[in-house]
């Protein structure tokens, strides 16, 4: 691969395959990342995170070129990680063709799992996200409710509120869901049903990797 023949560690870049984990808002990437990371040693990488805390006003569609090199140039910093010698989970990234063009060119990736969720559904579950800023884990009003001792603490993210996640649906379809037939062309993509009970879910993503990645 072209990408790995710039770099010192050459032999681990070639055997690195990043998975991209790829679904609407609130399909429920963040929660079933941490089955991808455990069951194969690969670190998530969070590029809404990273943005987040890289800019200070992170806009999650329609980035502007700034943001957008500011993203591949922190990716490309952390695929240099010892951790990320056999790639890494991308969660939230690439969200555009352009985006996945840029990504070709310093990552790996051997396989896309996409969760799909219909936008009913998808409502629901980002009217009733919370959120632990303590322990960043991801609860649900009805579908994962906190423990008692954490309820108090736990947050609602500005943007999770019906009128907006029509607006997030709407870019999404438009400019992130041509992604899937994009990687499909490429014979990477792997399609989930996302449409039922979080271990359900689980166990299907688990399968994907086990078989594919
Ligand atoms: P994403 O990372 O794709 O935006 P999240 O993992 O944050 O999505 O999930 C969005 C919300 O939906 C969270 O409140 C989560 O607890 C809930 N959720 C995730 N998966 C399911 C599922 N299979 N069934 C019901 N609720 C779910």
């Amino acid at each position: 691969l072209r990408v790995c023949l710039k770099t010192a560690r050459r032999l681990a870049c070639l055997m690195a395959g990043s998975i991209v984990l790829f679904g609407p808002p609130g399909a429920g990437k963040g929660t079933q990342a941490g089955r991808i990371v455990n069951l194969t040693g690969k670190p998530q990488v969070s590029t809404g995170d990273m943005l987040r805390s890289a800019v200070k006003a992170g806009s999650p569609m329609g980035m502007a070129a700034k943001e957008f090199m500011v993203i591949i140039g922190l990716i490309e910093e952390r695929l240099q990680g010892d951790d990320a010698d056999s790639g890494v989970l991308f969660d939230g990234f690439p969200r555009t063709i352009p985006q996945a063009e840029s990504l070709e060119r310093i990552a790996n990736v051997t396989s896309v799992i996409s969760i799909e969720v219909p936008d009913d559904a998808i409502v629901e579950r980002i009217v009733g996200r919370r959120m632990d800023p303590e322990t960043d884990e991801i609860y649900h009003v009805t579908f994962k409710p906190a423990p008692s001792e954490v309820e108090s603490r736990l947050i609602q993210r500005p943007d999770d509120n019906e009128e907006t996640v029509r607006a997030r649906l709407e870019a999404y379809h438009a400019q992130t869901a041509p992604l899937a037939d994009w990687y499909a062309e490429r014979g990477l993509l792997i399609s989930i049903d996302g449409n039922s009970s979080i271990e359900e879910v689980g166990s299907s993503v688990e399968d994907a990797v086990r078989n594919n990645a």
